[in-house]
């Protein structure tokens, strides 16, 4: 008997997801993938294709993509090229002509990449809704800060994945360890409501203020036990250099939670502590963002939201066999490339022997497919999740201001 993998010694325990091992021996694919290929395999092996990755819903007005490097990780080694907008480009799912907008090209054999469909459409669905939700918090915050802190509502495997699509969408920091390491910062991290529940307040707040240190951030949840205002006065007494007090009051509790912050704010501006700022957590949405700042919320720490942030549905399809445009009803056949303006952010996908033309609007647009992998090698070092992160906040300004001008 063939000895137990180590999957599969864990399925024993009950651990249920997937390894990087399976995924990319296709084992995390749907099945029909692996009996076609089978089939096809006794037919023929010279089934040269290209296969376009578009998004087909839900279509809003704009997606952050992201996902792309798991893509780029399980294709390499394989003999496909791939052609990708860079992860942390914002773009619209339907070109100015409303043509379906091609994110990813893979060309090569059939039998070399097709049994990963459902992992590469899984890496970029998940990782650009959970980066296009943190995209649209940065743009109702502007410069305020947010964390992610949903890890805890997913799956423990992807929770590296999460932090990542959320501080390339715009987060300012991320309170996973795996998820730090990934993103190359220290994970953020406040002080538990068990900290109050076995120390007491008092002795809470004190161990969390020397743990920051002298230069650290001097953060104290103040809600465990106490009303909001009463407790935040107490903390600024006790610790005048205390630099946020958190409000994470439960549901429960909150009535008008933008009030609340108010009412904070202005009992800590009376006694001389406007140094101490408020951060809120707890349940938040993007749609309660905008009343919490104008109320005084000065950091956000938002979870659930972001991480459960709902998938986009990316699908990939064959438009091109041995030379000849080819695609199922619905799509466009033929090999691609897509263009983007440099004034007005607009993109048109075209035919791939078109590389540039001039916009409408007079900017000039040129192919943004870049090619990633050549016989399955990277054509240049990745980019860092900063990088990337930069990517976006320079998109999402250029976004607010091509809107401003329309
Ligand atoms: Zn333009």
């Amino acid at each position: 008997m063939a000895s137990k993998t180590s999957a599969e010694k864990d399925r024993q325990l009950g651990l249920s997801s997937a390894t990087y091992e399976e995924i990319m021996a296709g084992q995390a694919s749907d099945v029909y993938f692996e009996r076609s290929l089978n089939a096809a395999s006794r037919v023929k092996h010279d089934a040269n294709i290209v296969a376009e990755v578009t998004l087909s819903g839900p279509l809003d007005p704009w997606v952050n993509f992201t996902g792309l490097n798991e893509v780029l990780g399980i294709l390499t080694g394989k003999k496909v090229d791939v052609y990708a907008i860079p992860e942390g480009t914002i773009i619209s799912p339907r070109d100015m002509a409303g043509n379906p907008v091609p994110v990813i090209r893979i060309e090569g054999n059939y039998d070399d990449f097709g049994e990963f469909e459902t992992s590469i459409l899984g890496f970029i669905c998940q990782s650009t809704g959970i980066s296009t939700y943190s995209s649209r918090i940065r743009d109702v915050l502007g410069e305020t800060p947010f964390f992610s802190f949903g890890i805890r509502r997913m799956h423990p495997a992807i929770s590296p994945m999460i932090d990542r699509a959320a501080y390339i969408g715009g987060a300012d920091g991320v309170s996973g360890i795996l998820g730090g390491k990934l993103i190359d910062q220290k994970p953020v991290g406040t002080m538990p409501h068990a900290l109050s529940l076995i120390f007491g307040d008092d002795k809470a707040w004190e161990m969390t203020v020397k743990a920051a240190g002298p230069k650290g951030v001097k953060t104290v949840l103040i809600d465990t036990y106490m009303d909001e205002k009463f407790a935040a006065i107490k903390a600024a007494t006790m610790f005048p250099d205390l630099n946020f007090i958190r409000l994470d009051t439960p549901s429960s509790r909150r009535g008008n939670f933008a009030n609340i912050v108010r009412e904070v704010r202005w009992e800590l501006d009376l006694r001389g502590y406007s140094n101490v700022k408020i951060m809120v957590s707890g349940g938040l949405k993007l749609e309660n963002l905008a009343e919490l700042k104008a109320a005084g919320a000065e950091a956000f720490g938002i979870g659930t939201s972001i991480a459960s942030a709902h998938p986009y549905d990316f699908a990939m399809d064959i438009v091109e066999l041995n030379g000849t445009p080819l695609t199922k009803r619905g799509k466009h056949s033929g090999k691609k490339n897509l263009l983007r303006c440099n004034k007005c952010m607009g993109i048109l996908s075209v035919p791939s022997t078109k590389t540039n033309t001039i916009c409408k609007c007079g900017g000039k647009m040129e192919n943004i497919l870049i090619r990633m992998l050549e016989k399955g090698k990277l054509q240049k070092p990745y980019e860092s999740p900063g990088s990337l992160r930069a990517r976006t906040l320079k998109e999402l300004e250029l976004l607010r201001l091509t809107a401003q001008n329309q």
